[in-house]
């Protein structure tokens, strides 16, 4: 169901992950939120980081705001996207290297690439015992971030399926690793429920394995099915949510994993077969690939939120350049089921905080050009603002 997206036209947003502050230097590292907020030092700096990534979106001209992910640990090319939830629920223990031949044979790279020392530094959790949902607190995260804005607030998670990449399982109570997918997906789908519970109405959940799947093995391929079916289940029960469906080619410390990034074999599943209502779509870094492919749901309800900015280029991508790229994707899809992104979140190492920034407020201000073509009411965008400027002349 649209809510926060619900009567806006155009609307811009980023994925959701932000650079920190560089004095926001505590990390929970496996503790559960309470306990860290009874720390002080912790609480003060928790909240006002919140406060600042929200009053930088907002100044940026943002109409979708996120909470820039700022529970998640500073750790090594942004692991802890995945393993927030692995380390808080039952039936995962310890932090191990995963043997060679049980990595997914996407995850194999050269001894002397960034990629090689990335997912070799990684570390996971061993399955021992069956998998069962614990509180991870996202009601009380997105309530910290909500409150401290009238406009929506997104909250974003690891989709728990890609999780299932990283572990090997050491325990008889799981013969194979679809059981293991399908408890993760029903602890997940839990906590979304605790989530919408609070009043969240807007809930995106991040890189589902469809895509990487369909590249490889075709879309009929009864290991895609068994992931659709697992990603159906996992936001089961929200229909009164707006839920986005976020898909890129990876963002281990602004890294793309795969080079074949072709969406044309998952594009069907994630239009029609999906529950959702916005797939967010890396295109920037893309140069717009698969586009035209849009053609084929003209009268989809979904919308669709494509990436205007690159995550993984410093280079702030320019309000021009946003506008160039919304007007090529207005020729595939219409502007009242069109959004404005990032191709994905800038707070996976790698990346500062005036960068990620001046990237967010190029994305409201492609909007409003496009906006202002088309003969549509532009919004307002603190950062332009001439007299406000921090350093005026
Ligand atoms: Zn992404």
């Amino acid at each position: 169901m649209f809510t926060s997206t619900a009567g806006l036209t155009l609307p811009s947003t980023v994925t959701g992950s932000w650079p920190r502050p560089r004095w926001f230097d505590t990390c929970m590292w496996g503790r559960p939120l309470d306990t860290c907020m009874m720390d002080i030092r912790f609480r003060e700096k928790l909240q006002d980081a919140l406060a600042v990534v929200i009053s930088d979106q907002e100044r940026a001209g943002l109409d979708v705001l996120t909470n820039g992910d700022y529970h998640l640990d500073e750790d090594m090319a942004g692991r802890s996207w995945h393993h927030y939830p692995l380390q808080r629920w039952a039936g995962l223990e310890g932090d191990h290297m995963q043997a060679a031949d049980k990595r997914s044979e996407w995850l194999r790279y050269s001894p002397g690439t960034l990629l090689y020392e990335i997912y070799t530094g990684w570390r996971w959790p061993w399955v021992t015992d069956k998998i069962e949902h614990r509180p991870l607190d996202y009601a009380k995260l997105w309530r910290m971030a909500q409150a401290k804005s009238a406009k929506p607030v997104r909250f974003g998670t690891c989709c728990s399926q890609v999780m299932s990449l990283f572990l090997d399982i050491h325990t008889p109570k799981y013969k194979d690793m679809r059981q293991v997918i399908w408890d993760l997906a029903e602890a997940m789908n839990k906590e979304l429920l605790a989530l919408r519970d609070a009043g969240c109405k807007c809930i995106q959940i991040e890189e589902p394995c469809l895509h990487f799947m369909s590249n490889t093995f075709g879309s009929d391929h009864e290991k895609v099915r068994f992931l659709l079916e697992a990603f159906n289940r996992e936001v089961q029960g929200l229909d009164d949510v707006e839920i986005w469906v976020h898909t890129c080619w990876g963002n281990p410390n602004m890294q793309r994993v795969r080079e074949d990034t072709s969406y044309a074999k998952s594009m069907q599943m994630y239009m029609e077969e999906c529950k959702g209502d916005i797939w967010t779509v890396e295109m920037r870094d893309r140069n717009l690939q698969d586009i035209e492919l849009f053609d084929r749901f003209k009268d989809s309800k979904k919308k669709v939120c494509i990436g205007t900015v690159s995550h993984r280029s410093l280079q702030a991508d320019r309000p021009e350049d946003v506008a160039d790229i919304l007007r090529k994707a207005l020729k595939h899809i219409p502007a009242e089921r069109l959004i404005a992104s990032s191709d994905c979140g800038f707070g996976r190492q790698g990346c500062n905080r005036e960068i990620a920034f001046f990237k967010a407020t190029a994305i409201a201000q492609g909007c409003n050009i496009i906006r202002k073509e088309l003969g549509l009411p532009t919004t307002y965008i603190p950062a332009t603002n001439a007299q406000l400027q921090t350093d005026v002349v």
